[in-house]
């Protein structure tokens, strides 16, 4: 039950009065002053520190093969079942095309089998970076790219075109032969011709999403 009142409550003192109000308006006074620390997003984007996990890339060899060989490890390792692999066996011998024009069949990794659908879901993905840890051939890293957000649920569902590295100068797109030897070499990087490191080039814009960054082993 509440205290009966009696109508004597005290006011403010008059340090309450005069002083607090002085010593508020100093923590103001003393911020004017200081660096500005307000980020401009998204109109300025600050770099990100070197290792910040974000969106992920299938990455190339030197020649244009995919590094992913479609072993599916990447989508067992992830806590939150955000990746979806289905491999497919190489052939070596011909190249087949659908009716779409785009080839089926051929070789299109170093190794026996290829990542032939290859999805990451966005809604699902916690940026946590155990996929990567879990890939054998660095197929699948994670860029600096934060930048995932967007109005449909189904375009944060990242299919392989969208998350393999683009095709650098020198390199040539899949099906083709293994042309750096054989794929114990290619695993150990014992490449039977030297490879130029080619500068980065500057790949087409894609609609609501962001680019991915080449990388090679050279
Ligand atoms: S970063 Fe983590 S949550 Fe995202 S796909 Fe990789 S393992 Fe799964
Ligand atoms: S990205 Fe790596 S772990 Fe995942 S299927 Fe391809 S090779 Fe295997």
């Amino acid at each position: 039950m509440a205290e009966p009142t009696t109508g004597q409550e005290k006011g403010p003192t008059l340090k309450e009065q005069l002083w607090d109000p002085i010593a508020g308006f100093g923590v103001t006074f003393r911020t004017m002053f200081r660096k500005v620390v307000t980020e401009q997003y998204p109109k300025e984007k600050l770099p990100t520190a070197p290792r910040f996990h974000g969106r992920h890339q299938l990455n190339r060899w030197p020649d244009g093969l995919e590094k992913c060989v479609g072993c599916e490890l990447c989508a067992w390792a992830c806590p939150a079942d955000a990746i979806y692999v289905e491999g497919a066996e190489n052939v070596d011998d011909t190249a087949v095309v659908g009716e779409d024009g785009q080839p089926v069949s051929g070789r299109f990794s170093a190794g026996e089998r290829y990542g032939r659908v290859y999805q990451i879901n966005y809604l699902r993905c916690i940026l946590c970076g155990l996929c990567i840890e879990a890939c054998p051939t660095r197929a699948l890293t994670m860029t600096n790219e934060y930048e995932l957000a967007d109005d449909s649920r189904a375009s944060l569902i990242y299919e392989k075109s969208d998350l393999l590295a683009p095709l650098l100068p020198g390199m040539e797109q899949p099906p083709h032969q293994m042309l750096l030897g054989t794929d114990d070499d290619y695993y150990r990087g014992n490449f039977q011709q030297p490879i130029p490191v080619p500068p980065l080039p500057a790949a087409p814009a894609r609609p609501n999403r962001p680019q991915a960054t080449p990388e090679v082993t050279a």
